[in-house]
């Protein structure tokens, strides 16, 4: 059977070259980074390359990178590490958990939290957070790029908005690096996280870009690894990794293998709107990164069209890999205004580096014969 994998922004398969990159690691090369003789330094010189190249593709200098075990500890290190009882932050209603659930963490310890709504298409307005400012506001947090919409947020202006405020501000860029160009002096962000298994890297990785000067306390206590700011033994071989990934997405910016993948998105989108009725784009309209499709199909739940599409070996999503499962309505969907209902009846194709054409095609081929089974079977669609 045929199989196509479009559940890029859940995870996505690490690069040939990245596995290539991380095998000494795993092997003959097991150094401890902080050993002094040449096993040891030859595991340090491995990481600083990989702390080069994931400044390269952020826009930052490599010692303001500090490796982390993924997204989630890089969002908790940096909003608990900057907060304390009595301060203010100021989020949006579709953060991913890893900020909305370290903000409800913070909120039982004493922290006041205000989560800004956002629009229709899924953006969060400015004005929304400068009117949320308080004097003790201490740290924004906005994510970069939504994981289930792919819509883009107006960080330059959030940005300007933190300047002017003095206060501090922390973007959630997991699901957009490798996928735009990010630049942390054009966002004006003083804290930046990354994972490494959303752009071909390997899983249990990630990165927190920490701005020089930035008085972030360390959330994990131990040795004096990663200068002070996360205490453990490195991660070698997942380091290794994540620098050829950061390396390969630097370079998938610059020679079109993303304008190739939004090409494809924007077909794959014409052809469901023209051939599958009453079908719309969730966030259409706003600024996206150019791999993420949420479409919501009228009348089927978007769990059973992702089990049919499952039958055909194509990999879809509905709502977030983290809260598939939870009989929850995405909390993105439902923060747009769009109900319950059509939150329910959406489902997410995010494409990666190792589609091709052909698993478009494919996709096309199965997904409206798959729409219209379920609509047949489906007692709301009957009566319409
Ligand atoms: N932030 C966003 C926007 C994500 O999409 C994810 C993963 O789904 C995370 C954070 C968590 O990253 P990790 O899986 O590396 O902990």
């Amino acid at each position: 059977m045929p199989s196509a994998y479009f559940d890029n922004n859940g995870t996505t398969q690490m690069l040939p070259q990245v596995l290539e990159a991380m095998r000494p690691f795993l092997g003959e090369s097991f150094g401890n980074p902080s050993s002094v003789y040449a096993r040891g330094r030859e595991a340090r010189a491995a990481v600083e390359a990989a702390r080069e190249s994931v400044a390269h593709l952020l826009g930052c200098a490599a010692r303001e990178v500090v490796f982390t075990s993924g997204g989630t500890e890089a969002d908790n290190a940096a909003i608990v590490g900057m907060v304390a009882a009595g301060d203010h932050v100021i989020t949006s209603t579709i953060e991913h958990d890893a900020v909305l659930n370290c903000c409800a963490y913070l909120k039982r310890m004493g922290v006041a939290i205000t989560a800004v709504p956002v629009n229709r298409q899924g953006r969060v307005d400015p004005d929304g957070v400068r009117a949320a400012l308080r004097p003790e506001t201490r740290l924004i947090s906005v994510m970069l790029a939504n994981n289930e919409t792919g819509v883009l947020q107006p960080l330059e202006e959030i940005g300007r908005i933190a300047a002017d405020a003095d206060v501090w501000f922390h973007t959630d860029a997991v699901q957009a690096a490798g996928k735009i160009p990010i630049s942390v002096d054009r966002i004006g962000c003083d804290l930046l996280a990354i994972s490494g298994h959303k752009l071909h890297g390997p899983q249990g990785i990630g990165a927190l870009y920490v701005r020089r000067n930035t008085p972030l306390r360390p959330i994990i206590h131990g040795g004096h690894q990663e200068r002070g700011h996360r205490a453990g033994t490195e991660n070698v071989p997942a380091i290794v990794g994540l620098g050829k990934a950061a390396e390969l997405a630097a370079a998938g910016l610059a020679d079109g293998t993303l304008d190739r993948i939004r090409t494809w998105r924007d077909r794959f989108e014409a052809q469901v709107l023209e051939r599958v009725e009453s079908t719309e784009v969730n966030g259409a309209g706003a600024p996206r990164v150019p791999n993420t499709s949420n479409i919501f199909f009228e009348y089927i739940l978007g769990e059973a069209l992702v089990v049919a599409l499952d039958r055909h070996g194509i990999a879809a999503s509905a709502g977030s890999a983290c809260s598939a499962g939870s009989g929850e309505p995405s909390h993105v969907l439902a923060a747009m205004g769009l109900g319950a209902t059509r939150a329910r009846s959406s489902v997410r194709f995010s494409l990666g580096k190792l589609n091709s054409e052909a698993d478009v095609e494919y996709l096309m081929s199965v997904l409206p014969g798959a729409v219209r089974d379920l609509r047949e079977a489906s007692p709301l669609y009957r009566r319409t």
